[in-house]
């Protein structure tokens, strides 16, 4: 194996511990419970998970999803998001370390720092769309990681991150964007229509991707994602009179996590237009 490859199958492993971190997240999080001690314990029988049986992924397959001590079944969302938590961070191993001549420190920095970035997304989006809240500690305390982080990578070279001035911009932008759609739905329909933690997210997203043309492609990708989904329920449902409230911060997290693996053809293209625009 390449040492390449032996770096991709690195970034797939940390992605199922850091999956596996979100899982304590998910659950204790919305409680105000630390994600750090006491141990996890089986939710049917209160006993403590070994070690050996934590490990991500692995443990659920040879437990045959079933608690050792009361035989109980383990829910299939566990290993799901750790599944999907080491899919994306070796995605973004990919994205940011595109070959094995970009393997140099300033390059596995700049993959430390967006893994960052998506897990707190990931975090973000599964405790939004399971108990409708935003953690401060995936959005607001991340917006200072962002800004520290894009100055630290501009000493280090060029294009690993937006420079320092973009993700300040960023970050203002993103949550002055929230709150003005905020203002204007509270003008026409006297009530809350992004939620304080979708504003903070989105200020995040900015501190990390930079102002333009990111966060418009973040909007249009997380709006379009969301509209669908929204649609497919409201269809799947066949409720006439349906008043559900979608939690927006998933979406605005999947348009982050879309944009960085897949927007760059697209913002290239974009930045290149208005680059035309202006007078020479
Ligand atoms: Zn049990």
């Amino acid at each position: 194996m390449t040492l390449y490859g032996v770096f991709q199958v690195f970034a797939f492993v940390l992605g199922l511990c850091l999956g596996s971190f979100l899982n304590v997240c998910i659950a204790r999080m919305p409680e105000d419970r630390s994600v750090i001690s006491p141990r996890s314990r089986c939710p049917h029988c209160g006993h403590p998970i070994r070690a050996i049986d934590n490990i991500p992924l692995l443990s659920w397959l040879l437990l045959g999803a079933r608690c050792r001590d009361c035989h109980q079944p383990i829910s299939v969302a566990y290993p799901l998001v750790e599944a999907s938590t080491g899919l994306l961070v070796l995605l973004v191993f990919r994205e940011v370390v595109p070959g094995p001549s970009a393997l140099d420190g300033p390059h596995l920095l700049a993959f430390a720092w967006y893994t960052l970035f998506v897990t707190a997304l990931a975090g973000a989006a599964l405790v939004d769309a399971r108990h409708h809240i935003v953690p401060d500690e995936f959005s607001l305390w991340m917006i200072p990681v962002g800004v520290a982080g894009a100055l630290g990578l501009g000493f280090l070279g060029p294009d690993l991150a937006p420079t320092w001035k973009q993700s300040l911009v960023g970050a203002f932008a993103g949550g002055a964007f929230l709150m003005a759609v905020n203002a204007a739905y509270w003008l026409v329909r006297r009530e809350v229509g992004v939620w304080p933690g979708d504003v903070k997210l989105l200020a995040m997203i900015g501190a990390f991707l930079g102002a333009f043309p990111a966060l418009i492609l973040v909007l249009i990708l997380g709006s379009s994602i969301g509209a669908i989904v929204g649609i497919g329920l409201v269809l799947a449902t066949r409720h006439g009179g349906l008043k559900m409230a979608l939690p927006f911060g998933p979406f605005l997290a999947l348009g982050g996590i879309a944009t960085l693996l897949f927007g760059e053809p697209v913002l290239r293209r974009w930045t290149e237009a208005f680059l035309l625009l202006l007078p020479t």
